[in-house]
């Protein structure tokens, strides 16, 4: 890991472009930015479309937490009192509190395949 001088970001070294002067410890982002070296020379920059492909697989992964956290929070907030509509809604959060931990970790090789495909 080393710090740009630019951008002041953290990176693994891989991240940097090589060179002294100038370009001595800029990230590959920075380098392009600063026009030091063009997207051909650095193989392991990730670009706008990667960028945005990674969030999207990622954010994939971690929604249905995200909607369980949510569930649990308006059912303590409105459901719980509701004998019907409570003990159903109930019964649909541990539902999901069961179901969604099996198919985060049967997704979990799906998941770092996509994150791999989407490496420079
Ligand atoms: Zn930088």
């Amino acid at each position: 890991m080393a710090t740009c001088r630019i951008c002041r970001g953290v990176y693994p070294q891989d991240q940097f472009i090589s060179g002294n002067g100038p370009r001595y410890l800029v990230c590959n982002r920075c380098g392009i930015e600063q026009g030091y070296v063009s997207t051909d020379e650095t193989p392991t920059f990730y670009d706008d479309a990667t960028v945005r492909g990674r969030y999207t697989v990622v954010a994939r992964r971690y929604a249905p937490w995200f909607w369980l956290l949510i569930g649990w929070m308006l059912w303590a907030l409105f459901f719980v009192g509701t004998p019907l509509w409570g003990n159903a809604a109930l019964a649909v959060l541990i539902l999901s509190t069961i179901g969604i931990p099996v198919i985060h970790l049967l997704n979990g090789a799906k998941f770092q395949a996509n994150l791999r495909r989407l490496s420079p």
